[in-house]
């Protein structure tokens, strides 16, 4: 047999090929292996007729949250809507390993390891000795770099650049979600981002967070996120279209201990305390998440509360806080010579977190004209591929990894999805297994298959994290 699976009749959309028209696509021993007008079903050994869907390289969330146990769940929510590959923002990377072992759905998962100085180092100023430790370990146990959640949980200036620092110089990935103890989660803090920065190379997560309007209109912030990030190409970048966002409802002497979860409570005129975050459950702007038939749910009002209550306020939680001016901005604006974007890619910060819309949203982009297809498809499928390094995901070209998405071309609905020449989900139903984890190194990745994954090692160097500036 020449092919193992055969997807016939589909509309073909490709980043790095141009394609888009009406091709078969031909995968074997989980690569692909032909994208030609015609291929033979008599060749292959499975056929699935897609006429009238959208084929495109596998979807890659660059940005998710799948790490803690309670969060595993988030591997089926997204095999569930199409994505094939993900990127775990959020760690400790040996917990994503476990997740990705035990519920991985059979997709493909690089994951980045949090670094909260004062939290999980011994200082809340790290030296730089430190950091390198703390960094060779989580390589060691399979991260693609590190993370820093100053919004949620700040650390000064220095201690910020300093992790920005020690990454670069281990050749190692490092994503921010801005804020210090100087600026918080918004543009503000975008803007120190920039100059904690400097010359090294850093991933703003979801822009479109630090663009809600704290400080002027939501518009006004997404065109200053967008010009900084015109004159900055040293760093790489991601926004999603979800109205919700995703942040803790856990209360610490009184207090949410995530600040962002404070912002989220003033928005919405609640006082930034437990009394607050009590009474912004009971009035419908905090929603509650909760598992239940095999997803997260939202839930608010008093059921919410008593959740909430019941599990000690340990719980995650979601207000809708996200502009949909900001994120249409960021999600289209272009650089002067028109064929690249701004914001590197549409992600979701989803996962575990409900709001895993990136097919869905993106559709509803096309439909309205502010994106085509081959550009949405661009920027969930190549542009991602390209940030992170995997050399060969993001295209549907002969030797690339088998990984597919299928979906309906006018609501974006997940049809299909095929990872590494295994189907994985059929409309909306996961079937996948298992797991393979992309790592920085080599002793990352080998420890992953004492884990009972497959892995492989991504070159950093070629990424454009590494490559542009
Ligand atoms: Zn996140």
């Amino acid at each position: 047999m020449k092919y193992d699976i055969l997807l016939k009749n589909g509309h073909v959309i490709d980043a790095l090929t141009g394609l888009d028209g009406k091709y078969d696509v031909g995968i074997k021993h989980g690569k692909i292996a032909a994208v030609s007008e015609s291929l033979l079903a008599v060749d292959a050994g499975s056929v699935i007729d897609v006429e009238g869907y959208i084929v495109m390289p596998g979807v890659i969330d660059s940005h998710v949250h799948v790490s803690s146990e309670a969060r595993w769940i988030g591997f089926s929510m997204m095999a569930g809507v199409g994505v094939i590959t993900a990127v775990d923002f959020g760690g400790p990377i040996q917990h994503t390993v476990k997740g990705l072992a035990a519920m991985g759905c059979g997709m493909s998962i690089a994951g980045l390891h949090t670094v909260t100085p004062g939290r999980n180092t011994k200082d809340a100023d790290p030296t730089v000795e430190e950091l390198s430790e703390i960094t060779d370990e989580a390589l060691a146990h399979g991260a693609l770099g590190l993370k820093i959640v100053g919004g949620h949980s700040p650390a000064t200036p220095e201690a910020t650049a300093r992790i920005i620092d020690v990454a670069n110089r281990k050749g190692c990935y490092v994503a921010f979600h801005v804020g210090t103890t100087r600026h918080g989660s918004d543009i503000e803090g975008f803007r120190e981002a920039v100059e904690l920065a400097g010359k090294n190379h850093l991933h703003i997560a979801h822009v479109n967070s630090y663009c809600r309007g704290l400080h002027r209109t939501p518009a006004a912030e997404a065109l200053e996120a967008a010009e900084l990030l015109r004159s900055h190409r040293n760093l790489v970048s991601e926004s999603y279209l979800g109205t919700i966002n995703g942040t803790s409802a856990h209360i610490k002497d009184g207090l949410p201990s995530s600040h962002v979860t404070r912002n989220c409570l003033r928005m919405g005129g609640y006082t930034p305390d437990e009394k607050g975050m009590g009474e912004a459950i009971l009035g419908g702007w905090a929603f509650i998440q909760v598992l239940r038939g095999g997803k997260i749910e939202l839930v608010t009002g008093k059921e919410g509360f008593e959740i909430w209550k019941d599990a000690g306020t340990r719980t995650g939680v979601s207000f809708p806080v996200n502009d949909t001016t900001s994120m249409h901005i960021l999600a289209t604006a272009k650089m002067q010579d028109r064929n690249e974007f701004v914001v590197d890619a549409i992600s979701t910060d989803g996962g575990a977190i409900p709001r895993n819309v990136q097919l869905e949203r993106g559709a509803a982009l096309v439909r309205l004209g502010a994106l085509t297809w081959p550009e949405l498809v661009r920027k969930l499928t190549l542009n991602p591929a390209r940030m992170f390094g995997f050399e060969h995901k993001g295209a549907l070209t002969e030797g690339f990894d088998g990984d597919v998405t299928v979906a309906d071309p006018v609501t974006g609905r997940a049809h299909l999805g095929i990872s590494r020449g295994q189907v994985i989900m059929i409309d909306g139903v996961v079937v996948g297994k298992g797991g393979h984890l992309l790592a920085a190194t080599r002793e990352g990745a080998s420890e992953a298959q004492e884990a009972g994954l497959t892995s492989e090692v991504v070159d950093l160097s070629k990424s454009w994290f590494y490559t542009r500036t």
